[in-house]
């Protein structure tokens, strides 16, 4: 008979159903057995003990059919073969040694499960013996004259089986019943038919050859559990590999449409919690174009690895839902709860080595991922998808690099085109790429920088776009200065130091051109000034220069030291921070240049953590 595997259930329902069950079957056990087996011969506990054999070997037997892994076993036929040739009375005493015995057989199930599964087939085999009769049928051998009188008292059996125990999975699962009832009637039809004729032949077997024909028939039930048994696990094989990314092993897009269709009907029927993420690799035709695809395929798979390795012991469903796109569904989780997961899952990835991550804009390998939360408003799948596509997409614009939550953006968010702002910039210093490499990768680094202490500092999204287009603009004076001085080995003369100096003037007069980076001018003009007021152009002192101006000059220097560049030589980390120390209140902002220092020390840590050298 079907019996599901239980998930969660809802113990009182539950309960009060098994009650009922119990009520009813020992009811009916009491008025149609009362203890006849007290009275058996010999000859009669001989075949109680072969039909309890037969029975607990095919239970024990029991196997999964496809695709819900519904159980089933053949012991039916042998209770059904004993109502045709012995009829309800001593059918049930053979139910009575069997359920003992297989209670402590599986001694994990607990009692009352043991106690209603009785109750059930008590239920079964006297409703089947009764219709038997009342259709004219005689125990005994097979009548083939009667034959409609075998056909109604199995159908009887069918039908209550399915009834009883779907209504049994409709309580508990709060499914609809009668879609409950199908799916159950399409998933077992074959197997239980199978059942129901092995009854009549083992009906024919006992009759005319008795041990050696139930001999017969437990060998040949014995084989066909086994086939069913050996289809289930072929059948579960297949759809593992259907269901599989060949790739990386993770799960593929359309069993990821599966499974959210299914724990969204769980959260909705449950009001339990349940988020997605929409993963995208930054730039990953960048890491293409420059490794070719072979090794932007392994990136692929060092990503889901990784994903793997987060979503262990959690019940995450990591898919890869496209080419370097994967998606991760979150039963469970709240909207904020699974920010934070992907959150720390991203600074994850960040501090991961990978053999070319340097070459992507962020200096790591990074992704950029959007969140939706499941709301009861949301009644198809792809509305769910669309959210986590859009703040995705949200999180691209804002320069990558970065989790968004659906639904969290200010219409003045919306305006602000980050990546492609980042772009403009970085078209503009390619420029620098013949004239002054250094330059180049200066501004890129101060630029990583910026985004890091932006994130530290918790800054709004429109002060993080200036502070970090800031950090990689605030050079860009540079490219008026000639390139003999720019590249110069020796000590710049006084005057070509004037000229260096100047490009902060230059620098803010071409920001200010573009009405788009206008805002950025004070980060050009100021990232020279001084916190104690020797600085250039203008002197400025304390708190007269903006504080994440200050922040920058402090940023700027700290590469300066750590790099090799043709007017100073090159400093160790550990040096550059006593440089810092040394010039905080006279250079540089005192408590932003220990926030700073704080920032490079537990990156460092990090690093060496990681087994690396202090190069950023
Ligand atoms: P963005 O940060 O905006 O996401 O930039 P991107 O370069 O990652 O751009 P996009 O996501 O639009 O493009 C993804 C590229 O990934 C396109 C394709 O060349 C590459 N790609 C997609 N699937 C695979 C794959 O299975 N293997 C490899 N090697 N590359 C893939
Ligand atoms: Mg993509
Ligand atoms: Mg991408």
């Amino acid at each position: 008979m079907p019996k599901r595997t239980l998930g969660v259930f809802k113990p009182s329902r539950n309960h009060l159903y098994a009650l009922f069950l119990c009520l009813a079957g020992l009811s009916l056990f009491v008025g149609f057995n009362h203890g006849e087996f007290i009275h058996y011969t010999s000859p009669t506990w001989v075949w109680v003990y072969a039909l309890t054999g037969a029975a607990v070997l095919l239970t024990v037997l029991v196997f999964q059919l496809p695709p819900q892994g519904n159980g089933l076993s053949l012991d039916s036929s042998v209770y059904l073969a004993c109502v045709f040739v012995f009829g309800a009375p001593f059918t049930l005493s053979v139910l009575l040694f069997t359920s003992i015995i297989n209670f402590f057989i599986e001694r994990k199930t607990v009692w009352w499960k043991h106690l209603s599964n009785f109750a059930l087939y008590t239920m079964m085999i006297t409703a089947a013996s009764a219709t038997f009769k009342l259709l004219g049928g005689v125990e005994g051998p097979l009548l083939s004259q009667r034959l409609s009188a075998y056909a109604g008292s199995m159908a009887v059996y069918f039908v209550l089986n399915t009834l009883l125990i779907g209504f049994y999975y409709y309580m508990v699962f709060q499914e609809e019943l009668f879609a409950t009832l199908k799916g159950m009637v399409k998933d077992t039809l074959l197997a239980y038919l199978s059942t129901l004729v092995l009854s009549l032949v083992l009906t024919i077997m006992l009759v005319h050859n008795q041990i050696v024909g139930l001999a017969l028939f437990l060998f040949l039930s014995v084989l066909l559990s086994y086939a069913f048994k050996q289809m289930f696990i072929m059948y579960r094989e297949l759809e593992a590999r259907a269901n599989r990314d060949q790739r990386t092993g993770l799960f593929n897009h359309s069993y990821f449409e599966v499974v959210l269709e299914e724990e969204m009907r769980k959260s909705r029927a449950s009001g339990s919690e349940l988020s997605m993420a929409m993963i995208d690799i930054d730039d990953f035709k960048k890491y293409n174009d420059h490794f070719g695809h072979l090794k932007g395929d392994s990136l692929i798979v060092f990503l889901a690895e990784l994903f793997k390795k987060a979503t262990t012991d959690t019940e995450i469903i990591v898919s890869r839902y496209g080419g370097e796109e994967f998606t991760l569904l979150m039963p469970g989780y709240d909207s904020l709860t699974a920010k934070q997961f992907i959150e720390d899952l991203r600074k994850n990835l960040n501090n991961s080595l990978f053999e070319g991550s340097e070459i992507f804009p962020q200096g790591c390998l990074s992704f950029s991922a959007g969140i939706a939360a499941y709301q009861p408003d949301i009644h198809d799948k792809s509305e769910l998808v669309d959210h986590a596509d859009q703040a995705l997409y949200y999180a691209k614009k804002q320069g990558k690099n970065m989790v968004h939550l659906y639904g969290n953006q200010s219409p003045l968010e919306q305006d602000i085109d980050f990546s492609q702002d980042v772009r403009d910039i970085e078209q503009q210093l390619n420029l620098f790429m013949y004239k002054d490499m250094e330059t180049f990768k200066h501004s890129k680094r101060v630029f990583r920088y910026a985004m890091d202490i932006s994130e530290l500092l918790e800054l709004d999204t429109l002060s993080k776009r200036q502070f970090t287009l800031g950090a990689l603009i605030h050079d860009i004076g540079k490219l008026e200065i000639p390139w003999s001085i720019l590249n110069k080995k020796d000590k710049l003369e006084p005057e070509e130091w004037e000229m260096v100096k100047w490009h902060v003037t230059w620098g803010k007069k071409m920001a200010l051109t573009n009405e788009k980076f206008k805002d950025l001018a004070p980060y050009i003009e100021l990232h020279h000034e001084r916190y104690d007021g020797k600085g250039y152009p203008y002197g400025f002192k304390g708190e007269e220069i903006p504080r994440l101006c200050r922040m920058l000059t402090i940023i700027d220097s700290f590469d300066a030291m750590t790099t090799q560049r043709p007017y100073q030589s090159t400093k160790s980390v550990k040096e550059a921070i006593i440089e810092l120390r040394e010039c905080a209140g006279t250079q540089f902002d005192p408590g932003l240049t220990e926030l700073f220092i704080q920032y490079i020390e537990s990156r460092e840590l990090l690093k060496n953590d990681a087994g690396v050298s202090n190069v950023h």
